[in-house]
């Protein structure tokens, strides 16, 4: 084992949206920083694969097994590098809306308060928002929260089907909005993300230090317990020991718990952290539906997601309860998730030949369909010996399926309506949930709160249980909302980063 020396004022552990952007916002402090990250860079064509390629291996799925409650083992989609999943992310970085923050009655319980408000995080997704140049349009969608700034980079535009698509479901009432996209508008790397906007933006600092291929395995306490006093990190095999004033993980929901779990001691028998018995549990994974509509004329295969719609947030007619969000999925030529998700494109890409699949997928619209999914204590992480358990059963079904066939019935209006130009009339709506091993979107397992007695880290992200530690990634949410998770991580890490920033 080699003991660093030096003592940092702040390590950070992982460099995804929480750990990058906090990076970011710590560094002008002048603070002592050292950022350790199990992965490496990404070559920037490992990361804009656009190729029917992707629907035939488990691209970007990390070198280990994880276990589900039976025992099967599964490879998760979770890529460890600079920057974390935001490398392979979709870029849509929404708002949460007002009304996620409070308890919200769904059809299958109770989606809980958060105790703090849109209006606390508000000013830092502003701050978010610009430092990820999230291009937006504001004022299409009802659901819309209030916002101290336009967005300051213009929307993309549709691409002309779409934009097609788009005018047809206005047509019916509807509210499709531009989905909020973080560009950098560069050609060779055009999605925003927690390398571009957090880590390269630092690392010409004197006083922050970046370890890659650094895989954190436990942090040690001192003797009674209330401090994180040394953080043992595996680095090309050797055994080093790190210390700082503060220590924050950023490892990503799950295995930021599974750190804590692996680092019970005497003092934290169950886990560091976890007087309470809540680090791990209260895993939401929000139910994902993947979509495909056939059309008659074909796309590029690869262009963003620019559609979003939110008309059945709230609820439909006559269903009362929360349904959740839709989005287009992009040209399905460049869609990760989409990629994973049986029975569509991957299966038939196990009998087509290459041709016809990618004709296929030229050949086809891509929607995903997300509902909130409700916390329950007994879908949590879970260690057994050096295993990783995911228990977990989904919930809030019906919601989710109300949102399906409300959608299908969308479409067939949509189709109906551009009968002449882009679809035949499809009698099939070909659709599948995503699988245990895709975590995208994935978050709680250290929820946030003021009773130490129900949650892991105080309103500032600090464990109630050792005062020098911190959990700044999409662990501290106490409910998941139906838009996906990240920009309320980054704006989150933002907002923990000024109260670090006076510690
Ligand atoms: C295919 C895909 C598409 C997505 N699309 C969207 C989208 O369009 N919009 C959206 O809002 N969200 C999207 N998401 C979700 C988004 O990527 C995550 O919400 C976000 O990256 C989570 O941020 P995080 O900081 O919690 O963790 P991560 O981004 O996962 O970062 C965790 C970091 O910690 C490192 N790490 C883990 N363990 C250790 C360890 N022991 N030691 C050192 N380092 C460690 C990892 O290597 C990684 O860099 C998508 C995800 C996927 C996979």
């Amino acid at each position: 084992m080699i003991i660093d020396e030096q003592n940092y004022d702040v390590i950070i552990i992982g460099t995804g949206a929480g750990g990058g952007t906090l990076a970011y916002k710590l560094a002008a402090t002048g603070k002592k920083i050292l950022i350790l990250e199990r992965g490496n860079f990404m070559p920037l064509e490992e990361q804009n694969i656009s190729h029917v390629d992707l629907f035939k291996k488990d691209r970007y799925h990390a070198p280990e097994k994880w276990y589900d409650t039976s025992g099967e083992p599964f490879s998760p989609q979770t890529n460890y590098a600079v920057g974390g999943n935001t490398k392979i992310y979709g870029a849509a970085l929404l708002r949460m809306r007002e009304k996620d923050f409070e308890a919200v009655q769904h059809q299958d319980g109770i989606s809980p308060e958060w105790c703090l408000k849109y209006q606390d995080f508000e000013p830092y997704y502003t701050e978010a928002e610009q430092l990820y140049k999230v291009h937006g349009k504001s004022g299409q969608d009802p659901t819309e929260p209030p916002r101290s700034m336009d967005y300051s980079y213009a929307a993309v535009n549709h691409e002309p089907p779409i934009q097609e698509i788009v005018d047809a479901i206005a047509s019916q009432g509807l509210h499709p909005a531009t989905l909020p996209l973080s560009l950098t508008r560069q050609n060779d790397d055009p999605t925003g993300d927690a390398e571009v906007f957090g880590i390269s933006l630092v690392l010409g600092f004197p006083n922050v230090t970046l370890k890659t291929d650094a895989k954190v395995v436990c942090l040690h306490t001192n003797g009674s317990g209330n401090q994180v006093k040394s953080v043992e990190t595996e680095i090309n095999g050797q055994k080093y020991l790190f210390s700082a004033d503060i220590i924050v993980l950023a490892c990503g929901a799950i295995n930021s718990a599974a750190l804590l779990l692996r680092s019970a001691n005497e003092k934290h028998p169950n886990g560091l952290a976890n007087s309470s018995d809540q680090v791990g549990r209260n895993l939401m994974k929000p139910l994902m539906t993947a979509m495909v509509q056939l059309s008659a004329t074909p796309n590029s295969g690869k262009f963003p997601r620019t559609v979003c719609l939110n008309d059945f947030y709230w609820g439909d007619g006559d269903f009362p309860y929360p349904m959740g969000h839709i989005q287009n999925t992009g040209g399905l030529l460049q869609e990760l998730i989409f990629a994973e998700s049986p029975p569509i494109l991957s299966v038939l890409a196990k009998v087509i030949p290459d041709i016809a699949l990618e004709q296929l997928a030229k050949r086809s619209i891509g929607w995903w369909v997300q509902t909130e999914a409700l916390p329950d204590n007994q879908n949590q992480v879970r260690l057994k010996g050096e295993k990783l358990y995911i228990d977990y059963t989904p919930n809030n079904l019906e919601a989710h399926d109300r949102l399906v066939y409300r959608w299908i019935d969308t479409l067939k209006q949509v189709e109906k309506t551009l009968e002449d130009s882009l679809f035949k009339r499809s009698r099939i709506y070909p659709r599948s949930e995503i699988p245990i091993q895709v975590t995208a979107n994935h978050c709680g397992t250290c929820c946030f709160g003021e009773d130490p007695s129900t949650s892991v880290l105080d309103l500032n992200c600090r464990t109630h249980d050792v005062d020098n530690l911190y959990v700044v990634d999409g662990s501290f949410f106490p409910s998941s909302a139906s838009v996906n998770p990240t920009l309320t991580i980054i704006a989150n890490a933002l907002r923990v980063g000024e109260h670090l920033t006076y510690s």
